[in-house]
Formats: C-alpha cells, sequence, structure tokens
C-alpha cells in the first residue's frame, strides 16, 4: 500500500472509532494532537524501510531513513507483527508520559488515535502480495486472501482506482449513517 492510502485507512479506522463509540470529553488541541498522531501511526510501521513517506515529509528524511531504517531489521519485519504492536505501544506510552508533563494533551487519547492508525496499516498490509508476518518472531508472511496471485500490488491500478476510492466512499457512509453523532461531537466535546 502506498502513504497515501495507509493515511486513508488510518483515518478511516479512527473515524469509524468516533461514530460508534462513546467519546470522553477532550480539548481542541487533544483532538489536533490525536488526529495528527493518527496519520503518523498509519505511516509508523514503514519507518523500516528507508524511502518512507514519513522520511520524505522531514527535512533531510533520506538521510534519516538510511540510518533509522535498518534498526528495524528488514521491511516487513517486527515493526509488522503482533510483538511490533505491543511494543510500539509500550514505548509510546512511556515517551507520551513524559511529553504530557509539559504540553497539555490528554495523552491517552493521542496514544489510542496512534495505535489505531498503526493497527489499520498491518491490516491493509495483510491484503499485498508480501503479506504481512503476524506472528514475528515466526517469519510466516501472512495475507488475504491466501492465494498470493489474488492480493493487491502496492501502488498498482487495482489499489489506485478501487482501494483508495472505496475507503473515501466507507468514509462517506460514516459520516452519513452518523450524522447526528458529528454535530454532538463538534457541539460538546470540542470546546
Ligand atoms: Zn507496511
Amino acid at each position: 500500500m502506498t502513504g497515501r492510502t495507509h493515511d486513508l485507512a488510518a483515518f478511516t479506522a479512527l473515524n469509524y472509532i468516533i461514530a460508534t463509540q462513546p467519546l470522553p470529553e477532550m480539548s481542541l488541541a487533544t483532538a489536533f494532537v490525536a488526529f495528527s498522531a493518527n496519520m503518523i501511526g498509519g505511516l509508523a510501521p514503514d519507518l523500516d524501510q528507508s524511502t518512507s513517506s514519513l522520511y520524505k515529509r522531514v527535512r533531510a528524511g533520506s538521510i534519516l531513513g538510511r540510518l533509522v531504517s535498518p534498526l528495524f531489521g528488514g521491511h516487513r519485519f517486527i515493526s509488522h507483527s503482533i510483538v511490533g504492536v505491543f511494543l510500539v505501544g509500550f514505548i509510546l506510552d512511556f515517551l507520551l508520559g513524559l511529553i504530557g508533563q509539559v504540553l497539555l494533551v490528554d495523552m491517552n487519547l493521542v496514544w489510542w488515535a496512534f495505535m489505531i492508525g498503526f493497527v489499520s496499516h498491518l491490516v491493509m498490509d495483510t491484503f499485498t502480495r508480501e503479506g504481512v508476518p503476524w506472528f514475528f518472531p515466526i517469519p510466516w508472511h501472512i495475507g488475504i486472501p491466501p492465494l498470493k496471485a489474488l492480493r493487491i500490488k502496492t501502488g498498482g491500478l487495482f489499489e489506485k482506482s478501487l482501494i483508495f476510492p472505496g475507503l473515501i466512499l466507507i468514509n462517506g457512509l460514516i459520516i452519513y449513517y452518523h450524522y447526528d453523532r458529528y454535530l454532538e461531537f463538534l457541539r460538546y466535546y470540542i470546546k
């Protein structure tokens, strides 16, 4: 999947949670930081390759990418697994705890938004040819459907012409069917 598709998939997952789950009150700052964290989480597993779109978004990103990506042990390795999800969740919890001491933002919500993005990335990658080593260190790459030839090619026509517009449609439907929730959200939750 391309970075664009991962961004949109992360947003779709977050959007679905917003529409269907009870939400706590949050400040506008929290909502903004959580939204950004969701986007970053949706791209973070691919920090294991130097060409990741997150590196492209920062200054001197290509140098950073070449330095940092080898630490992950290779592409679609530990960062694309259940062990990786727990590890990242643990480290992020610690880091947000530190940042939370200086920034007045509900870091618990930021953590959830990031993790929703992170997991959405792994789910989306499961539909691609390469599959995902969910059970790392067991080296099996799991994919849906099991037959590799039927899975999606990253950046291919199917992703661009069906998956991406399909996700936009899903977001449209989520908002359409839960429209009053969004009004409520804007009215009561964001202060
Ligand atoms: Zn990936």
